[in-house]
């Protein structure tokens, strides 16, 4: 570690931005990293020069009151939002995204999951995934077409980590709430992408249900880059190494859980409720 400090010290080129120091002091690369981003609605900043910088393969957690911006940050990362000005970068300063479509974005590999599952009911557990790993081409032109066997064989992956490998041939309409996240965060994994944002996966869950969701994002990560709204701190705190905390459109802390929990102003605009 101090090696590389001392290497950019004895040099003046610039550090590259995906080699910036984080939270830690430590330099791994980065993922993804908004840069300064801020979106106006008819003038209310709904976010205002927010930076985020995530690590490859960290597991963040996105918190904060009601209305802070945590979707709007998600919409502009995944190209539904336009923001008003700043960048989102993927991997590297090459890849800037606000430039590009919402298929463009998913395409460069960043997936979402939202609060409400979109599973489809009337097929099979196995069919969702098969239909997410093929992309959008349309149901039945999808089934149609002869899965492989490397295709077969990673949605059989897939399904053991999600937990549901004994419910590959049941209709997903007759999953338990619970099991439809899951089987939702299965068919983002069959598209295979490096980073995963995902919308409140507790809500709604039982506390067994969060805790396997805990587990499931914990090993997740490391391979990938994991970002996730919650409002449930326990959940939080049992998946969490660095939290970040949005408040009105701004970033108001940034840390390591424990630290970002006793922070006066976070305990007084969300914790504290
Ligand atoms: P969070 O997800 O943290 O609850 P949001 O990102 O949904 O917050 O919203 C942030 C703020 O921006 C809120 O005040 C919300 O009313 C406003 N907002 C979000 N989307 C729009 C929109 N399309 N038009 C106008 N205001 C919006
Ligand atoms: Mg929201």
């Amino acid at each position: 570690m101090s090696t590389a400090i001392m290497t950019d010290h004895d040099d003046d080129r610039p550090t590259p931005i995906h080699l910036l120091p984080v939270s830690d002091g430590a330099r791994r690369p980065l993922s993804l990293w908004v840069e300064n981003l801020s979106v106006s609605f008819d003038g209310f900043k709904a976010l205002d020069d927010v930076t985020l910088l995530l690590e490859k393969g960290e597991l963040r957690c996105l918190i904060g009151p009601n209305g802070a911006g945590k979707t709007t940050l998600m919409d502009c990362i995944t190209g539904k939002t336009r923001p008003t000005s700043g960048a989102v970068y993927l991997e590297s300063r090459l890849n800037e995204l606000t430039r590009l479509s919402e298929v463009e974005i998913a395409g460069l590999g960043i997936g979402r999951k939202f609060q409400r599952p979109t599973v489809f009911q009337g097929h099979t557990v196995f069919e969702n995934c098969e239909l997410a790993l093929k992309g959008p081409k349309g149901v039945f032109r999808t089934l149609f077409a002869r899965l492989d066997a490397a295709q077969k064989k990673r949605i059989e992956e897939i399904l053991e980590l999600i937990g549901l490998a004994d419910h590959a041939q049941r209709p997903a309409g007759l999953l338990a709430h619970g099991q439809k996240q899951w089987l939702e965060i299965g068919m983002l994994l069959a598209q295979d992408p490096q980073v995963l944002l995902i919308d409140e996966p507790v809500a709604g869950m039982t506390h067994a249900e969060a805790e396997r969701t805990a587990e499931l994002l914990k090993s997740l990560a490391g391979q990938r880059t994991i970002v996730v709204v919650e409002h449930d701190m326990e959940f939080v705190r049992s998946i969490a190494r660095n939290v970040t905390v949005l408040h009105e459109g701004r970033v108001l802390a940034e840390g390591p859980m424990a630290q970002v929990q006793k922070d006066p102003r976070v305990i007084e605009v969300y914790l504290g409720e």
